[in-house]
């Protein structure tokens, strides 16, 4: 069975980009506009892989990640970061996050990212 990514981002253009990007690849997507949203899905169904803005109105991608990390630990998140979040992306590592991504990113950079996370997973 494909595995299941949760792309958040408030960025509609984005959660798109990625939506058809990981479609193609053959990924089950789903998207989430904000932190609260991710929450929900997160809670419903636990993802294989979660794809985290950062900068999002209201609640951010680390407040989300904290939350997250309370419904499921091991739940694998790649963060997508601004130039110049170090701080954010130290925190997020302190909740477990290996991976980030710094944005604009490359598409390519990205899948192969996530490619390889599912491995690690699939590993454990
Ligand atoms: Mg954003």
């Amino acid at each position: 069975m494909a595995a299941k990514i949760l792309v958040v981002d408030d960025q509609m253009g984005v959660r798109r980009l990625l939506y058809e990007a990981f479609r193609e690849e053959g990924y089950d997507v789903d998207m989430a506009a904000s932190g609260h949203e991710a929450i929900t899905k997160v809670m419903e169904e636990i993802p294989g892989l979660i794809l985290m803005d950062m900068k999002m109105p209201g609640m951010n991608g680390l407040e989300a990640l904290k939350e997250i990390k309370k419904i499921n630990q091991a739940i694998a998140v790649i963060m997508m970061t601004a130039y110049g979040e170090l701080e954010i992306v130290t925190q997020a590592m302190k909740l477990g996050v290996r991976e980030y991504i710094t944005k604009p990113f490359d598409l390519n950079e990205l899948k192969l990212l996530v490619k390889q996370t599912l491995i690690e997973i699939e590993a454990c």
